[in-house]
């Protein structure tokens, strides 16, 4: 710990969950020897890289699989592999994929920002977008009628960025991909199960290292054989400028190795969370109570409601003045415009949850005065 505040940067308080934007997670002591010790050593890359792919395989129950620097990277790579294959001359031309089949389809209402762009990533791997249907709805036949002689694939974002209703489900779309002989690919970057997708059949399946695993910032391709050999030999093409390196590879095999031991505790999120709450019960028109995830994932969060009439304070003015303190804390705020906020304990380090509780009792009494 420290570094950053050794640099003068300010101190960050995660509540808000795994965001890019902070840091994306903390590893553990173990993921970070790893990535401690590969640095100082040297190792045979490729011999490396298959290595990783086979612990890919083992954690996901894939045929094999391809270290990325970041899920966003494994879509550029993804979208190379099924237009290039492992064809050297076809490899060093990515992204002019020309005369090539190279058009990629997605649902409109994948088309999201999840920091960047699908569709950026996509191109440059090669893919040409294919947008089908409308934001908020899309039919099968949208789908099957977009596919022709140049189609390279079918892309699905299972997401909290993506339009929810109104889409075509996987099994949907991958029924069209799989009818015309097509890999169908999910991006499932901040998904928790590691093996759902690909035991739905999916044939290209990619996460962030950095999100539900906990890893180092890295990501990783799971699906067929010979479409982790084409991801990658990307690595000699467009993979090359977002090479994951030795460092992100023995991280990220540590993070998968120690999440096949690793239940997600709830019992310890909603203890911590208890903790918080029982401090903040104490408080004049605030109510604070355990939720889980709306999605139905493992996540317990501490929900704090807040009486704007009887605090003098709203949702979001605690919101920012948190945000800008030091520590900087950032809660989680998908509801704050109904006085919620949420404290999402996963990327919490030990005790942080303490300080939390006292910088809102803080803000509070002050703000009642
Ligand atoms: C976070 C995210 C990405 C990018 O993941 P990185 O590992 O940060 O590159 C891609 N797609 C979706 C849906 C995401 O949520």
């Amino acid at each position: 710990m420290g570094i950053f505040k050794e640099l003068g940067l300010r101190e960050i308080i995660n509540a808000s969950g795994k965001m890019t934007a902070l840091g994306a997670s903390a590893v553990e002591e173990q993921v970070g020897l790893a990535l401690k010790e590969a640095s100082q050593d040297y190792v045979d890359i490729d011999e490396l890289m298959e290595y990783t792919g086979k612990v890919i395989a083992k954690v996901t129950g894939a045929e094999d699989g391809c270290p990325t620097c970041g899920a966003s990277a494994g879509i550029a790579i993804s979208t190379a592999a099924v237009i290039a294959g492992t064809k050297l001359s076809l490899i060093e031309r990515i992204p002019d994929t020309e005369g090539l089949k190279n058009e990629v389809i997605v649902q409109k209402g994948h088309l999201v920002n999840f920091g960047a762009s699908i569709g950026q990533m996509i191109r440059i791997g090669g893919g040409k977008v294919v947008e089908v249907g409308q934001a908020n709805k899309v039919e099968k036949d949208h789908i099957e009628q977009a596919i022709n002689d140049h189609t390279a694939a079918l892309l699905y974002v299972k997401s909290h960025h993506t339009v929810q209703k109104g889409m075509q489900s996987i099994t949907a779309m991958m029924e069209v991909a799989h009818k015309h002989g097509l890999p169908f690919i999910i991006d499932a970057a901040a998904e928790e199960d590691f093996q759902k997708y690909i035991k739905m059949g999916a044939d290209i399946v990619i996460y962030s290292g950095g999100k539900a695993l906990e890893g180092p910032t890295s990501g990783f391709i799971c699906g067929k054989k010979e479409l982790m050999e084409a991801c990658r030999k990307q690595y000699k093409g467009v993979g090359r400028p977002m090479k994951i390196g030795k460092e992100g590879m023995a991280g990220l095999i540590t993070a998968l190795k120690l999440i096949e031991n690793k239940s997600s505790k709830p019992e310890k999120q909603i203890e911590r969370m208890t903790n918080l709450c029982n401090k903040l019960g104490k408080l004049q028109g605030l109510t604070c109570s355990i939720k889980q995830d709306e999605a139905g994932r493992e996540i317990y969060r501490a929900q704090i409601h807040i009486n704007e009439d009887i605090t003098g304070i709203s949702a979001e003015e605690l919101l920012h003045k948190l945000e800008a303190g030091n520590p900087a804390i950032y809660l989680r705020h998908h509801y704050v415009n109904v006085g919620i906020l949420s404290v999402d304990p996963r990327p919490l380090l030990e005790g942080q949850e303490d300080i939390i509780a006292d910088k809102i009792i803080d803000i509070l009494q002050g703000g009642n005065k």
